[in-house]
């Protein structure tokens, strides 16, 4: 119900825009295409491109006080980040492994959502792409954003198999790439800043989101080789913490950087890995930044208007 409210609301404001579009598509098609079957066909055409155009100005827009909401999801030793941007557009990053999917696609039902305009799968372990399959069978998705990375895992496999049986495409993460950038919104891909390395976390796909004036960084599992290759500026208010909090991630000079307020990591309790390594806590904590662990508060969500910030946890 909220979203419809939400919905109509956007929809008076621009019912002026609407009705605009709306007669100029009726003069078009009136005027253009009269009457044969074939004309038909062309007219018919040209009105879903219309459609198309109208939803995407209303993506475009940012109402005022609209409110981005980061939920950290507790998926065990994995990743998976479900993001409501403020211009009621969605975003998924990683899916955890494939025992949580179903977990995970309830999760985003049940906040209202059938659609996920940008799924970004940071690199090919399946403790972040394991659930993907499914929820690419299960959602409409938009995008997707992948690194180019080579993997020969059943669960690659798989996943490049269920992209092709969908009639999507993966767009290459890599530094540079602006996934959204409107209003006060960007969404920007900061790394990997290479084409080769030895360890497949470095190819994480890296994610900067600044919405008015308050920033979220998403790691990945992204170590030391590829925070010290970025260039951007990383000083952000909330940090997801590279590679479960591992020490081969979030150097000192790297954490000092980033300067968060708050530092979320996701980690399964009692992992094998031993992670998070204490050292990273006490380093971010020293950084002056609150920690938070899915292990230990459940679902962390983020929430924020642009100028303040607000976190709740389900444990
Ligand atoms: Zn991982």
């Amino acid at each position: 119900m909220r979203k419809l409210r939400k919905y109509r609301s956007q929809l008076r404001n621009k019912k002026l825009n609407f009705i605009g579009v709306f007669v100029i598509v009726l003069i078009c098609i009136l005027g253009i295409f009269p009457l044969s079957s074939n004309e038909k066909e062309v007219s018919n055409d040209g009105g879903l491109e219309d459609t198309v155009k109208i939803e995407d100005s209303y993506s475009s827009y940012i109402i005022e006080g609209a409110k981005i909401k980061v939920h950290y999801i507790d998926v065990g030793e994995g990743d998976s980040i479900f993001i409501e941007l403020p211009n009621d557009m969605t975003m998924l990053i990683d899916a955890g492994e494939s025992n949580v999917s179903s977990y995970i696609a309830e999760y985003i039902r049940d906040l209202g959502y059938f659609k996920i305009d940008y799924l970004i799968g940071t690199h090919p372990h399946a403790d972040h792409i394991g659930g993907m399959s499914y929820i690419i069978n299960n959602f409409v998705i938009g995008k997707i954003y992948m690194p180019k990375a080579i993997s020969t895992s059943k669960t690659y496999e798989n996943l490049l198999n269920t992209i092709v049986d969908n009639n999507l495409k993966v767009t290459t993460a890599k530094v540079g790439v602006s996934i959204l950038n409107i209003d006060n919104l960007r969404v920007d891909i900061i790394a990997p800043n290479s084409d080769n390395y030895s360890d497949l976390n470095n190819y994480s796909a890296v994610i900067k989101i600044v919405y008015k004036n308050k920033s979220f960084l998403f790691m990945g599992d992204a170590e030391r080789v590829s925070e010290d290759e970025i260039k951007t500026d990383v000083s952000v208010d909330v940090i997801k913490v590279g590679h479960h909090g591992s020490d081969t991630s979030s150097s000192a000079s790297f954490v000092k950087k980033v300067n968060a307020k708050y530092a979320i990591i996701s980690v399964g309790a009692d992992n094998e890995y031993n992670h998070p390594s204490e050292d990273v806590v006490s380093r971010f904590q020293s950084s002056g930044a609150k920690v938070y662990r899915t292990d230990l508060n459940g679902n962390i969500i983020v929430t924020s208007d642009g100028d303040t910030l607000e976190v709740t946890t389900s444990k």
